[in-house]
């Protein structure tokens, strides 16, 4: 499942789907998701299944 909301790592603002809620379910592995942040509205590129989920 992608994160409905993301921590912005230039401005460490939230960041939120663009195009997608939870309640519109899962996401096919693969899928790009574009999010936006609220603070500094740069947009980021999510690749669902493809973040790296250990080793933090
Ligand atoms: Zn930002």
């Amino acid at each position: 499942m992608p994160d409905p909301e993301l921590t912005c790592v230039d401005c460490g603002g939230p960041c939120y789907p663009l195009g997608w809620f939870p309640s519109d379910g899962e996401l096919e592995p693969g899928t790009i998701l574009p999010y936006r942040c609220r603070d500094c509205l740069d947009r980021w590129d999510i690749v669902i299944g493809d973040e790296p989920e250990t080793g933090y």
